[in-house]
């Protein structure tokens, strides 16, 4: 089973995406990771301009970066989980089509906004992540909502969304989307 993990900056999904990996021996993507790891690299560098700014990284530059990214660390024999990807709606048909990967379930993990940004404002503190000043983090909330919404409606309408109360402790969401997959 192909998993996507939805949910909004700092409402915990890559925390849920690892643990479920581990439990299902699953390949983990997180592209907002995949990006931060590379950002050494020509494709990192100009991938960080955008995400400096809250901006989504161009398509182009996704599907090559993600495309080594499987190639290198990914085993094709097992299912997915992802995170951060798909974002766009130009993004599902690369997934289905050049990747061969079909998302079969998605857990939106909702959090309250003010919740989300006293999260963030920690983060800042603890990881020292350059796009999370206010004027990035207002910016990719708009871009959220205006081209990954599509993304989960996209999903909804294929009847695949379970939502999931993100407000719990890790434990607790993680048991509660381990009930929602063993149905
Ligand atoms: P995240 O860690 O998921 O919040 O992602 C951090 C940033 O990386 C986002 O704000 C985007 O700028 C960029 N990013 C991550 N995944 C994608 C994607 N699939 N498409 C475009 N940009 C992305």
């Amino acid at each position: 089973m192909n998993i996507l993990i939805h949910g909004l900056r700092g409402s915990g999904k890559t925390t849920q995406a690892k643990l479920l990996a581990e439990t299902l021996n699953l390949n983990q993507i997180d592209t907002g990771t995949m990006f931060r790891e590379s950002f050494d690299t020509d494709a990192g560098r100009s991938a960080k301009e955008y995400m400096d700014k809250g901006m989504y990284v161009p398509e182009k530059i996704v599907f090559q970066m993600l495309k080594e990214y499987i190639d290198k660390t990914c085993d094709k024999s097992k299912d997915f989980v992802f995170t951060g990807f798909p974002r766009t709606l130009a993004q599902i048909p690369y997934m289905e089509n050049e990747l061969s990967i079909k998302i079969d379930k998605v857990f939106e993990l909702k959090v309250r906004i003010n919740i989300l940004m006293e999260r963030m404002e920690k983060r800042k503190t603890l990881e020292n992540r350059h796009d999370e000043t206010p004027e990035a983090i207002k910016m990719r909330l708009t871009e959220d909502e205006k081209k990954a919404g599509p993304v989960l409606e996209y999903y909804r309408d294929e009847g695949i969304v379970e939502e999931v109360d993100g407000e719990k402790t890790i434990e607790e969401i993680q048991e509660d989307i381990m009930k929602k997959i063993r149905g």
